[in-house]
């Protein structure tokens, strides 16, 4: 049952205020799609840690692999035990999971860390310094993913200066662009299937041409002599769930095989099956990257990331260059093949799929009632959401929204 307990107000002044606060909630405990808070207060949670509560609050499966985990071993060191049970489970599960061609995996406990290690194994297996990623992409906090973040100058105003040979292309942004608006649709992800816009895209039809200025970007600022690798989000997150038009990722590995230059894909948000596939990128390109990062909702909440990458590239490489304290730890593994047996066994594929779509209509519905809207709202629920709380959610949002316009008339 809820219980009183502590405020914000009895701990803030102790709490660095550089961390951004949404609300002045204190979180109790959570189930399924719901929070209680310290006050009492039971909330539908469409954010679930940004993207990380994949299978929902506290899952029975998950808690009970944490559970009996932690009684069996909370500690075991990669490089004291190479491998521990719950990791050779893992790796059984991520062989069905990953792209064919990414066999080996790096484990590490953020999805910073996980940017930051793709950027080393890039450049120590190219030879070359640069790496570009895109305008508007969130990658981290750690100095190497803030190089490569640029959703917004928050992130790294007077933290400068940042390590050398970062650089961002445009994204292909197409939220306000003509063709797009010429079509009718709302927000870049309906434009794909609208006959005319992106459908035959070549980079250069649509909102500037980020392929074109990628390609400018290989002669004028790094030339690919020069380039480690393209990082890209393949569907945008923090920056604004935009999904590149078809054939934009296909462009991406076309242009790096041909200069040599290694194709990176965060999956750190939109990947672990929350657009329907495992991987964000299979919704839009068979293309395979050289190297897929992971984290968020891989172990349901745990803190565990990773990179999966060609084998090639580690063989350079010597023992020691890569690591980490609590990288494979014991808990996250039992959490992450705790949470991909789950996500099989309960076809959360299926009902990412069918929620997504739900939510979609419903959110079109919505909008086409309220003129005013014109941004991006973010909706990360969880992959076991039910039919009944999308439908509450879009009932709680619609409210809210006729609220502000009121309060903004
Ligand atoms: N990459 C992407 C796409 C992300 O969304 C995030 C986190 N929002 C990160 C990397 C960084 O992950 P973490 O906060 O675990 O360091």
């Amino acid at each position: 049952a809820p219980r009183a307990g502590p405020t914000l107000d009895s701990v803030l002044e102790n709490l660095s205020p550089a961390v951004s606060k949404f609300g002045d909630l204190v979180a109790d405990y959570g189930k399924g799609s719901y929070v209680w808070s310290t006050d009492g207060r039971k909330h539908l949670d469409m954010a679930t840690g940004i993207g990380v509560l994949s299978t929902g609050h506290c899952h029975p499966r998950v808690v009970a692999a944490i559970q009996e985990q932690a009684g069996r071993m909370i500690m075991a060191q990669q490089n004291i035990f190479p491998a521990s049970r719950p990791m050779v489970d893992l790796v059984e599960r991520f062989r069905d999971i990953m792209p064919p061609s990414l066999t080996q995996y790096l484990f590490v406990s953020s999805g910073s860390e996980a940017v930051d290690n793709a950027i080393k194994i890039a450049r120590s297996a190219t030879g070359r310094q640069n790496v570009i990623a895109f305008d508007g992409a969130f990658h981290g906090r750690t100095y190497g993913a803030m190089a490569a973040t640029t959703s917004k100058t928050v992130y790294r105003q007077t933290f400068g200066p940042l390590p050398s040979g970062v650089l961002a292309a445009p994204y292909p942004y197409c939220l306000h662009c003509k063709a797009r608006a010429a079509a009718g649709g709302l927000g870049y992800g309906l434009a794909p299937n609208v006959p005319g816009v992106g459908a035959d895209y070549a980079g250069r039809a649509c909102c500037g041409g980020p392929l074109e200025a990628l390609e400018w970007m290989l002669k004028m600022h790094s030339a690919p002599a020069d380039t480690a690798a393209i990082l890209i989000e393949p569907i945008l997150g923090e920056g604004g769930f935009l999904t590149p038009p078809p054939g934009f990722l296909d462009a991406l590995r076309v242009l790096c095989d041909r200069h040599g230059i290694l194709l990176i894909f965060d999956e750190v948000q939109a990947g672990m099956a929350r657009t329907g596939t495992w991987w964000s990128h299979q919704q839009l390109s068979a293309a395979q990257p050289d190297m897929l990062l992971f984290a968020k909702g891989i172990a349901s909440g745990f803190p565990f990331a990773g990179l999966a990458a060609r084998p090639q590239l580690f063989q350079a490489m010597s023992p020691g260059m890569l690591g980490g304290t609590y990288g494979g730890s014991t808990l996250g593994c039992a959490a992450a093949a705790a949470t991909i047996d789950v996500i099989r066994e309960e076809d959360l594929l299926g009902n990412a799929t069918a929620r997504g779509a739900q939510l979609m209509r419903g959110l079109l519905d919505v909008a086409s009632r309220f003129p005013a809207v014109v941004d991006t709202i973010r909706f990360l629920p969880p992959l076991n959401v039910s039919e009944e709380e999308i439908d509450a959610a879009l009932s709680i949002f619609e409210d809210s929204l006729a609220e502000a316009v009121r309060d903004c008339t």
